[in-house]
């Protein structure tokens, strides 16, 4: 079975491929499905769709969602979302502004330190939803940091000078919009939350009574035994799993299309999410 990504990014958000191009390196890497999933954007998945069409490679709708928790961001991937959606272009819209204001923030911060950087040097491609990665390659074209790891170690974390955060809904919220719409809704890369694993398992709970469908099991900042860890997780709930590698392009140049820390991203999952996948091709 060919294998899967149901977690990537386009120049939509903070991916560096177009989402035509996008789509058309998962087919040439042989993959059986993708989901386009920009942060806070569905900009890019029209001219997914269309050039899955035509090479015949199945693209899922989708978005990333990010929350706040006690234990910092919770990210939440809607899956098969509906083309039309306004309840969720509203919360979109909303979460791009926020990024907006931050953004001007974060700039103010960089001028403050010599870094000449504007809103211009972030937008220059076709985003809809800019984020720190663009301040990342934007300081990296200048010179002044010499790659996008670093830039985000010396000026775009938590306790960096140029860190801001950023205002977010809660978990439950955004998984009962997306419920609500029909999405599949899938707690994604859960073990990038720095969390004691009694509170990971609490929330998950929690969520699946507000509408989670899955869990992002196969993810590549995850192990082995992490994959195994997040697949008895979703048994133990009833919840389904998903996969993806959450590539970025050339902003995280590490990570290949269709594969996770521990191999390839396996294309059984797309068995368990068969009642999406006949919805859309409708
Ligand atoms: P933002 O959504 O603006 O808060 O930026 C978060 C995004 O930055 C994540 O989705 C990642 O794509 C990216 N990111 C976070 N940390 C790093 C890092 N150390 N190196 C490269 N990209 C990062
Ligand atoms: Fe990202
Ligand atoms: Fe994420
Ligand atoms: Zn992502």
């Amino acid at each position: 079975m060919k294998p899967v990504d149901l977690h990537t990014h386009s120049t939509a958000s903070d991916g560096t491929d177009s989402p035509g191009d996008l789509v058309a390196r998962a087919a040439a890497a042989g993959l059986g499905c993708i989901a386009l999933t920009d942060h806070d954007s569905v900009a890019g998945v029209p001219e997914a769709v269309a050039a899955g069409a035509a090479l015949g490679l199945p693209v899922v709708r989708g978005c990333e969602i990010s929350a706040s928790t006690e234990y910092g961001e919770m990210h939440i991937l809607g899956l098969w979302l509906p083309e039309h959606a306004p309840e969720l272009n509203e919360l979109l819209t909303e979460m791009r502004l926020g990024r907006e204001r931050r953004n001007r923030i974060m700039l103010a911060r960089l001028n403050e330190l010599g870094l000449e950087i504007g809103m211009d040097d972030l937008a220059s491609d076709a985003s809809e939803s800019i984020g720190r990665p663009h301040i990342a390659r934007a300081l990296l074209a200048k010179g002044y940091v010499g790659s996008i790891g670093e830039a985000f170690r010396l000026y775009l974390v938590k306790g960096r000078p140029a860190w801001e955060p950023r205002r977010l809904p809660k978990p439950a919220a955004v998984v009962e919009l997306m419920a609500r719409l029909g999405a599949c809704v899938s707690l994604a890369h859960p073990f990038l939350i720095r969390c004691p694993a009694p509170w990971l398992e609490r929330q998950v709970a929690m969520l699946r009574e507000r509408g989670l469908c899955a869990i992002e099991a196969w993810h590549s900042e995850h192990n082995g035994a992490q994959v195994e860890q997040a697949v008895s997780l979703a048994r133990r709930y009833g919840l389904r799993l998903t996969g993806g590698s959450d590539y970025h392009g050339a902003n995280k140049p590490a990570v290949r299309l269709g594969a996770c820390g521990s191999g390839e991203i396996p294309g059984e999952i797309m068995d368990g999410l068969r009642d999406f996948a006949v919805r859309q091709t409708r």
